[in-house]
Parts: structure tokens; C-alpha cells; sequence
């Protein structure tokens, strides 16, 4: 379905929880308060609202979260999704950390791709990024994730530009593109939740990926993510700048939060409660949902992200 300004919404990211088994620094605080249990939309409800979105063009839903993997019967809901007809892809965007027990389920229940979040192959600037994390586990996960048959064609690794912790690892993170052949994407940070008031050191522009590897050249669009490669390289390095080059005008997405709530931008504090709703009335609110999209985001260098939420509360 088209918005008022004639996009075209094909995609919707929907988070199955806000829990996390991270702290990830630009994410959410350390002693991050929880929705109840009984806040979160069950297993059914996920269903029903994928499926009313699938029936309002919707052809492609990423799971997320909070840590996607941390949700109960994941598995069996990536399985119910799969067979909606008339959706295209069903990817699933994942810390890695509980791959290793989740990547065979998540193959068989017919899941198309995976991203990977992996900021640094450091375990230090890893630990400080995470808090609670360790770079073996997110290593385990993309091994378990190979080994359930997602060739790396079928794996992004996206990592997060962080000014001062990370930038010195975008020769070595892009060497996963160049040697494997993963698609390795950086992303700028946003000012939302934890990151609304980092200082401006910590934004590094994604332009400092090709300062960093002059040997790329443009391989492309893919969405909203540009893409880069170079002779002798088996995959891509994308670059994703919400903050640098808005792509607000190329916006095809809509997300729904773990607790039910349809937020036509990421960055607007706009939210429909889809709750409770079915049929023709859920279809509809999703509808009203589309065509509420904002031409786009307001942030910029020192103005934050007008969302009320946290990333690990929207679903990144
Ligand atoms: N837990 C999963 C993970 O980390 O991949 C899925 C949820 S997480 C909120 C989704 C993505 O949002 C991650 O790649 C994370 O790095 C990114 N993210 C979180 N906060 C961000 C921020 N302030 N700016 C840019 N990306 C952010
Ligand atoms: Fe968890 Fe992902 Fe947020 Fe890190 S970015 S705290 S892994 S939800």
C-alpha cells in the first residue's frame, strides 16, 4: 500500500520482545526496566497482525526485538509466518549469542536471512559496547549460523559507527566481506534512547568507512543501505546513514512494538495501538498507520530522536 507521499510500505519489522540478554550502551541502561509479561502481544496476536499487514501489501517482515531469540516459541512463530501467502521474505535480525541453540530451528522453520549485530571483533571494546556480552558468543552464532545452511549471501553483519570505540575496526570488519563473503553493513548511530545525549565525537559520518577502505567502489542500492565492494572481494560492504544522507523519501517500512503498538517512523513519537484488534478493524488501523508515515525525521546534529522509546522498545 502507498502513503500519502506515494511510498510504497512493503516492509514491516515487528519486536517480539524488549528483553535482552545485552545492555549494548547505545541501546538501553543498564538497569533497563522490563514490559510484563503479560504486556507482550502473544504468539497468536504476532501472528494475526503479521497477517493483517501481509494483506496491506506488507512482503517482507523482520523479526526483532529486544533480543528476538529471547522470545519463547520463536521458532514456531517464524514458522507460522513463513507460510503467510503472499509474504516474499521473513529475516530476523539477532546478537548471535543464542544462535548456536536456535540456528538449526530457525533454518527449518523456513527463516530467509539473518543479521548479525557485530560492532567490533575486539572483546574489549565488545565487553564495553555490551556490557554483558563477549565477541565468542556473537563468533559461535555466525558458526551455528553457517552450519544450519544460511551461506553467507544469507548473513549481514551490521555494525553500529561508535567515535572513539569502534572505528578502528572497519578494516577488519569489512575483511569478513572481503575473505567470506558476508555482506558486512555500518550504521550510523542515531541519537534515540541512551545515545539521545552522546556527545558528538561518538557520531562518526559513514563516509569514514571509505576513507578507511578507498579501495571500494559503488556496487549499488539495496534499500536504503548503499553498497560497496572491489575487485578480488566475495561480498559487500553497505553503508546505512540516517543521520549523513536522510532516506526518509525511500522509507518502505512500518513497526510494530512488542506491546502492540504500530509506529508509522522510528523516530516520530506517533504510536496506534493495534491491541485487541482483528479482521477488517485490524486491517484498517494498519492502514490509518500507513498513511500516518511523517515525510520524515527531524534529527539532526543536536536535535535527538523525537521517539518516546528505546531502540530495545521500538525493535530496531
Ligand atoms: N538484539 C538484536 C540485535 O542487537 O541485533 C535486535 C534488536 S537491536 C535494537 C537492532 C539493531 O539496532 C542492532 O543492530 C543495534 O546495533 C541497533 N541499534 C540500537 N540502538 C541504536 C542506535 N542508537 N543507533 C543505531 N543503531 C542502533
Ligand atoms: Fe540487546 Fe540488540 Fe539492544 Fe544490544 S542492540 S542491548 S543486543 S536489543
Amino acid at each position: 500500500m502507498q502513503d500519502t507521499l506515494g511510498r510504497n510500505i512493503r516492509y514491516l519489522r515487528l519486536s517480539v520482545t524488549d528483553r535482552c540478554n545485552y545492555r549494548c550502551r547505545y541501546c538501553m541502561a543498564e538497569d533497563a526496566a522490563f514490559l510484563p509479561e503479560e504486556a507482550l502481544l502473544s504468539l497468536e496476536e504476532l501472528e494475526g497482525i503479521a497477517r493483517a499487514a501481509v494483506a496491506c501489501g506488507v512482503e517482507k517482515i523482520r523479526l526483532t526485538g529486544g533480543e528476538p531469540l529471547m522470545r519463547p516459541g520463536l521458532p514456531e512463530l517464524c514458522r507460522r509466518l513463513r507460510a503467510l501467502p503472499g509474504l516474499r521474505e521473513l529475516v530476523l535480525t539477532t546478537n548471535g549469542s543464542l544462535l548456536p541453540v536456535y540456528a538449526g530451528a530457525l533454518r527449518a522453520a523456513g527463516v530467509d536471512r539473518l543479521n548479525i549485530s557485530l560492532d567490533t571483533l575486539e572483546e574489549e571494546s565488545f565487553g564495553w559496547i555490551t556490557r554483558t556480552g563477549r565477541v565468542e558468543q556473537a563468533l559461535a552464532g555466525l558458526k551455528a549460523a553457517r552450519e544450519a545452511g544460511f551461506s553467507p549471501d544469507k548473513i549481514k553483519l551490521n555494525a553500529v559507527l561508535l567515535g572513539g570505540v569502534n572505528h578502528r575496526q572497519i578494516p577488519a570488519l569489512a575483511a569478513l566481506a572481503r575473505e567470506e563473503g558476508y555482506s558486512v553493513r555500518f550504521i550510523e548511530l542515531m541519537p534515540i534512547g541512551e545515545a539521545s545525549g552522546w556527545p558528538k565525537e561518538r557520531f562518526v559520518p559513514a563516509q569514514a568507512v571509505l576513507k578507511a577502505l578507498p579501495e571500494l567502489r559503488p556496487a549499488g542500492n539495496e534499500g536504503v543501505t548503499e553498497l560497496f565492494s572491489a575487485p578480488g572481494w566475495k561480498g559487500t560492504v553497505g553503508l546505512i546513514h540516517p543521520m549523513s544522507h536522510r532516506f526518509c523519501s525511500d522509507c518502505d517500512r512500518i513497526r510494530v512494538t512488542a506491546d502492540g503498538m504500530l509506529k508509522p517512523c522510528l523516530h516520530s513519537a506517533a504510536e496506534l495501538p493495534l491491541r485487541g484488534l482483528s479482521g477488517e478493524a485490524l486491517e484498517q488501523a494498519i492502514r490509518a498507520g500507513i498513511r500516518a508515515k511523517p515525510e520524515g525525521h527531524r534529527m539532526d546534529g543536536c536535535r535527538p530522536s523525537e521517539s518516546a522509546r528505546g531502540m530495545n522498545k521500538i525493535g530496531g
